[in-house]
């Protein structure tokens, strides 16, 4: 079986994040994701983060109905800043032998991968899936970027959109729908008084106006 792991901020979820997961759920033949909220982005000094139990929520409420679309706690109940190794590492410890798990992250995301926690044992522990994200992101770009910065072991098909190496997972690039939506965006917006509605699902909207979030 093929299960994906999608981490993010979410702050707040929206109508993006759906969209490409539909779509890389189908072209992936991925039986079941899980979205992981951060508990404590490492990465992004947040001046305006939603409390992680709100964002869990809207996570958890966004997905009712959404066949093979699961929210996860992981990163909220461990304590200290959320790496993605340490989640990857529990989602392993708990899935059967034969399953194969995909790690999701958008281009902007992974281009920051060297940043990020025990990076060369994320490439040898889980296959990556990068959905290319803006206009500028295309696959050469990802190729020049993993042959500088991860190994020089991986060798690109052009077919099959795949990078391949002896010693460690795939990495696949996903051209996904562009979807114009970013919760920078929303933040921005409901800080200026301009609607949300049709950005996010219905019940992130009732959400964020109920807690008076981002204000
Ligand atoms: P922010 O604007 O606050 O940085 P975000 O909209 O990028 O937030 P995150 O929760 O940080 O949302 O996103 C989680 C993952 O989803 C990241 O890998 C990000 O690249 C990807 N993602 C979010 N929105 C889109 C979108 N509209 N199209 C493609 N990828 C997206």
């Amino acid at each position: 079986m093929n299960i994906g792991l999608f981490g993010g901020t979410f702050n707040p979820f929206h109508n993006g994040h759906l969209g490409i997961l539909k779509h890389v759920q189908d072209s992936f033949d991925l039986k079941k994701i899980f979205l992981i909220p951060s508990a404590t982005p490492p990465h992004k000094p947040w001046i305006n983060l939603a409390p992680a139990t709100d964002r869990f929520k809207m996570v958890q409420k966004s997905l009712h109905n959404q066949k093979g679309l699961f929210v996860s706690d992981k990163e909220l109940t461990r304590k200290g800043p959320s790496f993605t190794i340490d989640t990857i590492n529990a989602f392993k410890n708990e899935v059967a032998d034969d399953t194969q798990l995909f790690l999701l992250v958008g281009s902007d995301a992974f281009l920051d991968i060297t940043t990020w926690k025990l990076k060369d044992n994320i490439f040898k522990a889980i296959h990556i899936i990068i959905m290319l994200r803006g206009e500028t992101d295309n696959p050469k770009r990802i190729s020049l970027f993993i042959d500088e910065h991860i190994s020089k072991g991986y060798t690109f098909n052009k077919v099959t959109c795949q990078f391949c190496h002896t010693d460690n997972k795939k990495i696949f690039i996903c051209r996904v729908p562009k979807i114009d939506i970013s919760s920078t965006m929303i933040r921005t917006r409901i800080k200026n008084g301009l609607s949300i509605h049709g950005l996010v699902p219905k019940s992130v909207e009732t959400l964020i106006q109920t807690k008076e979030l981002y204000k």
